[in-house]
C-alpha cells in the first residue's frame, strides 16, 4: 500500500509544488519587472537628481565664499611687486670693448688695443680752448648738456679737452709724467672719445680742484647724469680710481647707466661693476 500509495501521493504533491514554484517565480518576475520600471523611470526622469543638485548648489555657494578670502592675500602681494623695478642689466654692454659706452679704462685696464682710435669722432660745436672731438653719441649729449646748463642755470660752459689720440697722450704724459694726474698712453679715458674736461667759459678754476666749488662745477656734479655723463674721479674715491679729484673730467656712459648709478649712489665704474680698485699701474 505504501508502495502503491506513495507514487500516487508523490505526483499530486510535486505538481502542487511545481505550481507553487511557478507562482512564486511569476511573482518574483513581476516584482523584478516593477523594480526595473521604477529604476528606469527614476534614471530617465532624473526627478531625484534634480533636488540633489539643488541641494548641492547652495552648499557650493559657501565653498566659493572661502575662495575669495585667499584672494586678498595675492592682492596684498601685488602692491609689493610694482615698487620692485626690473633689475638693471649690468651685462647689457661690454666693459672691455673700447667701442662700448661702458668700457672701463683705468690703471689696470688699458685700452685694447692700446693705440685704439674711435670710429665716429665728430667736432663738437661748443665753446672750447682746444678744438674738441668726441664720438657722435657723446657729442650730441654734451651739446644738450651745455644748452641745458645755459637755459636752466644761465651758465656758460666750455670744453678744455676731449678726445686725445694715443700719440697726443704720449706728448701730454711726457710733458707731465705724474701718474696721479696724467694717464699713461693707452690708459686714458680721453682716448675712448667718450670723455670731456669741462670748465667755465670764463676759465675760472679750469682744470683745478676749485672748479668743484664754482656754480658750473656744482651744476655739472648735480646734473651731468641726466645727459649720460659721470664725474669719473670723485674726491673720496682716489683709492678706487687711482686719480685725484677731477671735478672737470666727465665720462659719457649713456643715460641708463648714469641714471642707475645716480639712483643707487654708486660713484665709480669700478664699484658698480664689481671690479678691483685700480690705485696704481701694475708695472
Ligand atoms: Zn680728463
Amino acid at each position: 500500500m505504501t508502495a502503491a500509495h506513495q507514487p500516487s501521493h508523490r505526483r499530486p504533491v510535486s505538481r502542487r509544488v511545481r505550481r507553487n514554484r511557478v507562482i512564486a517565480l511569476s511573482v518574483l518576475a513581476a516584482a523584478l519587472a516593477i523594480l526595473l520600471v521604477v529604476l528606469v523611470v527614476n534614471i530617465a526622469g532624473g526627478a531625484t537628481p534634480t533636488p540633489a543638485a539643488a541641494t548641492k548648489t547652495p552648499s557650493a555657494t559657501p565653498s566659493v565664499t572661502p575662495t575669495p578670502t585667499p584672494t586678498p592675500t595675492p592682492t596684498e602681494t601685488v602692491p609689493v611687486a610694482p615698487p620692485a623695478p626690473p633689475a638693471f642689466d649690468k651685462a647689457a654692454y661690454s666693459i672691455d670693448d673700447p667701442l662700448s659706452p661702458w668700457v672701463v679704462v683705468n690703471k689696470t685696464r688699458p685700452l685694447n688695443p692700446v693705440d685704439y682710435t674711435p670710429p665716429d669722432l665728430v667736432s663738437v660745436p661748443v665753446a672750447h680752448t682746444w678744438d674738441p672731438l668726441l664720438r657722435a653719441e657723446a657729442a650730441a649729449a654734451i651739446v644738450q648738456l651745455f644748452d641745458t646748463a645755459s637755459a636752466e642755470a644761465g651758465l656758460s660752459l666750455a670744453s678744455n679737452s676731449a678726445y686725445r689720440s694715443y700719440s697726443s697722450q704720449v706728448s701730454v704724459y711726457n710733458s707731465e709724467p705724474d701718474d696721479s694726474t696724467t694717464a699713461r698712453p693707452g690708459y686714458s679715458e680721453h682716448q675712448t672719445g667718450w670723455t670731456m674736461d669741462i670748465g667755465a667759459e670764463s676759465g675760472n678754476c679750469s682744470l683745478n680742484t676749485c672748479f668743484g666749488d664754482t656754480a658750473e662745477g656744482q651744476w655739472l656734479a648735480a646734473n651731468a647724469y641726466r645727459f649720460g655723463f659721470l664725474l669719473r674721479y670723485p674726491a673720496d674715491k682716489v683709492d678706487v680710481t687711482g686719480f685725484s679729484f677731477e671735478p672737470w673730467h666727465y665720462r659719457y656712459i649713456g643715460v641708463p647707466l648714469a641714471t642707475e648709478m645716480h639712483n643707487t649712489g654708486v660713484t665709480t665704474l669700478e664699484e658698480f661693476f664689481g671690479l678691483p680698485a685700480a690705485p696704481g699701474y701694475l708695472n
